[in-house]
């Protein structure tokens, strides 16, 4: 057995090298490649991945786990197993299984199809005309069924497709959280609506970019970033990828004429990023040196974006700072001032530029939208119609056009089909996390006031961080916060924060 596990991991470790590389690649695509590039870039990328699924679906990874004793009803293998390797055991098990129950002309079709269908989508988007998607759109909906039934469920149709993103989330367990969330979000969204608006003329001033950058890298500094095992480098949709155990790398886009737009991003992509370094030694760079699930992951990033970077201690001490290298648009702007201004609600038609609290609004709608189109309950022409009419139960607005409402996200045209609810579990995460981390550091307010950030990152290295993907996501939230996963955490932080701002 010890045999066994041994060369487990060293193919183990082989494949998340090859991985690395294949973010090294997309990296440098996003950021400093020459346009000309991109044809061999995406011959590299497709000899990349294939290396990797070949790699994932050996028969000599079958071989070994069928030796350790895992098998369907047993993932974590033999009872021999503990701690560790048994965790180790289960998560490749989990990998090997998905990998080898698609068959690859399936995995191929999907490829081809996704890849055109982004296309489609990008001038559907630029024409704002659904008709030129929806073909597409349709034939993904049937290759992502027929995933969905290769991988089987007892449940849903859409567990699997979920369970891609979010480990053993089950479609029920959602709908219902997000069903209790949407009953306390609306009304709370109504009176805010009906109070005195919040002015943020202040954020739409004069930012320079270089001002920006080096703001950005100076709050990513306090917050424990180190830049000896990461950068940031600027690109136009920002993102965070690791090239290895230490060397994980965020990017940041700037706009020069509105200040959250670019500050925000950085902090929410720092909070990836630290998550994707602080994984325990123990794992090794291995399999579980890895985010439990997508949830977790946003969790992370809203944390520091949204519980932390619009707070007011964290304010407190950073907004002289920020006035004193942006004098021209702040000079005039007191701290209390600024603080409602970058937690503004206001229902809007994008997602990326929605505020804290209507986000996740947008987030039910898509899931709503597409468990429908999974149970064939919606069929897919029917779509922006039922999209305009969901925006306007939830959000209280209609989209005009398509580019603003259901052709506004990439993901159903990369075959990304169960993804957005991992961006509102994201949310509910954070809150819960954040509620456990204010009981054990109860000064956390004054340490954030001066300015001691950091705080933040130590107690999330030992409680979150180090777990990497040795749990499930429902076991860590347990874990973390002695609760499952439900909504009130997230709706008593933000009635308290929103009574508070809006006087309501
Ligand atoms: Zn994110």
């Amino acid at each position: 057995m010890e045999h066994a596990l041994r060369r487990l991991r060293e193919l183990d470790k082989e494949i998340r090298l090859l991985e690395h590389i294949g973010s090294l690649l997309g990296w440098d695509q996003e950021t400093y490649m020459p346009s000309a590039g991109i044809d061999e870039r995406s011959q590299q990328h497709a000899v990349i991945q294939g290396l990797v699924h070949e790699r994932k679906t050996a028969d000599e990874i079958g071989g070994l786990l069928a030796q350790l004793g895992a098998r369907e009803d047993r993932p974590a293998g033999s009872p021999d197993l503990s701690g560790l390797d048994a965790a180790f055991v289960r998560a490749v098990f989990r990998e090997y299984n998905r990998n080898t129950k698609l068959p690859s002309s399936l995995v191929k079709k999907l490829a081809r199809e996704t890849s055109l269908a982004q296309r489609a989508w990008g001038q559907a988007r630029q024409e704002s005309d659904f008709s030129i998607f929806a073909p597409k759109l349709s034939e993904i909906v049937k290759i992502v069924l027929e995933i969905s039934e290769r991988l089987g469920y007892d449940g849903h149709p859409y567990d699997p497709l979920l369970d891609e993103y979010e480990p053993l989330m089950k479609t029920e367990k959602v709908r219902q959280v997000f069903r209790d969330l949407r009953r306390q979000l609306v009304p709370l969204l109504e009176r805010v609506k009906a109070a005195e608006p919040v002015d943020d003329a202040s954020l739409y001033g004069k930012f320079p970019q270089e001002a920006q950058r080096e703001f950005g890298l100076f709050v990513l500094e306090k917050m424990g970033y180190e830049f000896n095992r990461g950068r940031m480098d600027k690109t136009v949709h920002p993102f965070t990828t690791t090239l290895g155990r230490d060397d994980v790398r965020i990017t940041a886009r700037y706009d020069e004429g509105f200040f959250s737009s670019g500050f925000f991003s950085i902090i929410h992509e720092g909070g990836h990023g630290l998550y994707e370094l602080g994984f325990g030694k123990e794992l090794e760079g291995g399999i579980l040196a890895q985010a439990c699930s997508l949830g977790f992951h946003e969790s992370q990033s809203r944390l520091w974006e949204n519980l932390i970077g619009r707070s007011l201690p964290f304010w407190t001490y950073f907004y002289p700072l920020l006035q004193d290298r942006f004098p021209d648009a702040l000079a005039d702007t007191g701290l209390k001032k600024f603080y409602r201004a970058i937690n503004k609600v206001q229902p809007s038609h994008i997602r990326v530029e929605a505020d804290e609290l209507t986000y996740n609004l947008h987030i039910i709608l898509r899931f709503e939208l597409e468990l429908k189109l999974i149970c064939g309950e919606l069929p897919v022409d029917e779509l922006p119609d039922a999209w305009r009419q969901e925006s306007r139960e939830l959000l209280g607005i209609t989209p005009e056009k398509d580019s603003e409402g259901v052709l506004q996200d990439i993901h159903w045209s990369m075959g990304a089909i169960g993804y957005f609810p991992t961006y509102c579990l994201g949310n509910l995460y954070s809150a819960q996390i954040m509620n456990t981390l204010r009981s054990e550091i109860s000064d956390l307010d004054a340490l954030l006031s001066n300015g001691s950030i950091s705080v933040v990152l130590k107690w999330l290295r030992k409680n979150v961080h180090a777990w990497g993907a040795r749990c499930t996501p429902s076991e860590l939230c347990k874990k973390i916060s002695g609760n499952e996963l439900n909504a009130s955490y997230f709706m008593k932080y933000l009635e308290a924060k929103y009574r508070d701002l809006y006087d309501i």
